[in-house]
């Protein structure tokens, strides 16, 4: 296991990029945060903490009524997932395009 935190972001684990798709599982993982703890070449804090700048912005977008209220935040210690996820191809002119969907959602817009 990496010397990382997981990423902190709220919804880091629900976002299908390939690299959180687990195929075997069908499952979305959470990213490990961008920059390991014990790595001080880091301007940023932050990046202990986050793999991205739009998962740190998610935090702060969830997070900060609660500091306004003094409600403490749970800290992620687990990766967290997101089940249900499939491989899926479509053809579109002549060309396959590979895309990670929710399983049970069609997308399919033909009625
Ligand atoms: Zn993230």
């Amino acid at each position: 296991m990496p010397n990382k935190h997981f990423c902190q972001g709220p919804h880091c684990h629900t976002r299908p990029t390939q690299d959180r798709f687990l195929k075997s599982k069908g499952i979305i993982r959470g990213r490990y945060a961008y920059a390991k703890i014990d790595d001080n070449r880091y301007y940023h804090e932050s990046d202990k903490y986050f793999c991205s700048q739009s998962c740190k912005f998610g935090w702060l977008s969830e997070n900060m009524e609660n500091i306004e209220r003094g409600i403490p935040i749970p800290f992620i210690r687990e990766r967290r997932i997101t089940e249900g996820y499939q491989k899926a191809t479509e053809e579109s002119y002549g060309r396959k395009y590979h895309s990670i969907q929710k399983i049970g959602i069609d997308n399919n817009t033909e009625q």
